[in-house]
């Protein structure tokens, strides 16, 4: 067991053994021009699982997503995505640096988007106007607290989105999480969807790499969008194998993450100063707030990392703690225990963290 517990994020797992046993015994080839048979066979895998005609490997989920939003989109154009939405507020101002497309941020309900949310946001077709072309979903949400799309819903978006000329994109950087919390194959979730990027790096367990899938014509668009953003990939199948074995032995497992970040809900809902409804976690993703009174997230979150917790703020009185492949049930025993007593010593006299997204106030 690992002395220090890091619930910062499901990025933090580390290849295991057997699978760096499948990347060490993967086949190569050179992927630019379609000759690794690691690559190949992965896309393959993937087109099969979601119903599509096609798909590419990529380095990151960042990367897959904006692929998508170039090859979505022209230059001058507009997408609509929820306000938290990982696009828009965490990927550097890609989508304005990479593919001059503006965001136009709608506030959703826990990070999803509904049609009462969507209409009446389609820009007409004027010469004074940013062109508004596509709509990203995101599935789970992050900043909305974990949230799988009802599939009632994504059908909604989907006809609305096509009806009135416009693609859907969904970055699906936790799809496998919905996928195991909703009983519901990859292909159900994405019928009424265009592209899909999926991440192998969170709680897949793999070194790093996601996929973008969607139609033959797309993909082959964010190929071209895959070179231009300094991506396109050589010996690749060293690390797609370890997504094959990924999705060979890690999707099932995601059950246990979500049943112990009901358990770290449940407990950490029981702390005096901490504000939480365990109902409202249904994957891997635990928000919870402390008190003002007590102090800040950031000091909490400094508190905790005294006694070797990882958790990041998230927010003024908001935090999250992310379980995943490498953290036990004993670990987040101990993880209550530890921030039980940081809020019994009082976190007020700490000076704060400066890491996590809003640390500068
Ligand atoms: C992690 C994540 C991504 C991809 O981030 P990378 O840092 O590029 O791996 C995209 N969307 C969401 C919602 C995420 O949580």
């Amino acid at each position: 067991m690992s002395r220090v517990i890091d619930l910062r994020s499901d990025t933090m797992t580390r290849p295991t053994a057997a699978m760096r046993q499948a990347m060490a015994n993967a086949e190569v080839g050179d992927d630019m021009t379609a000759e690794d048979p690691t690559v190949n066979r992965l896309e393959e895998m993937v087109i099969k699982m979601f119903n599509k005609e096609a798909a590419v490997y990529c380095c990151s989920g960042t990367q897959s997503n904006q692929m998508a939003v170039w090859a979505h989109c022209h230059s001058g154009d507009e997408l609509l995505i929820e306000a938290g939405g990982h696009i828009a507020s965490f990927e550097g101002g890609a989508p304005a640096a990479l593919s001059g497309v503006t965001c136009r941020t709608l506030t959703g309900h826990l990070g999803m988007l509904d049609l009462p949310h969507l209409e009446g946001q389609i820009r007409a077709d004027n010469q004074h106007l940013a062109q508004t072309k596509l709509v990203c979903v995101e599935n789970t949400t992050n900043v909305g607290g974990g949230h799988c799309y009802p599939l009632d819903m994504l059908k909604r978006v989907g006809n609305w989105a096509h009806t009135n000329g416009l693609q859907v994109h969904m970055d699906g950087a936790r799809l496998f999480n919905a996928v195991v919390a909703t009983g519901q194959s990859p292909a159900k979730i994405c019928e009424h969807i265009d592209s899909i990027s999926v991440c192998f790096s969170k709680g897949l367990g793999c070194p790093m790499g996601s996929i973008l899938i969607g139609s033959k014509e797309l993909i082959s668009r964010a190929r071209r969008a895959r070179k231009m953003f300094g991506g396109a990939l050589r010996q690749a199948g060293i690390v797609a194998a370890s997504a094959i074995y990924a999705l060979e032995n890690n999707i099932e497992r995601l059950a246990e993450d979500h049943e112990n970040a009901q358990f770290l809900a449940t407990e950490l809902a029981k702390i005096p100063g901490i504000k939480l409804d365990p109902a409202g976690v249904p994957t891997n993703l635990v928000f919870f707030e402390v008190d003002p009174k007590l102090g800040n997230a950031s000091q909490l979150s400094y508190a905790l990392k005294q006694h070797d917790v990882l958790i990041n703020a998230g927010g003024k009185s908001r935090l999250r703690a992310c379980t995943h492949l490498d953290v036990n049930r004993e670990q987040l025993v101990k993880t209550v225990q530890v921030l039980a007593k940081c809020l019994q010593e009082g976190i007020s006299q700490h000076p704060g963290t400066t890491s996590g997204p809003y640390s500068r106030g």
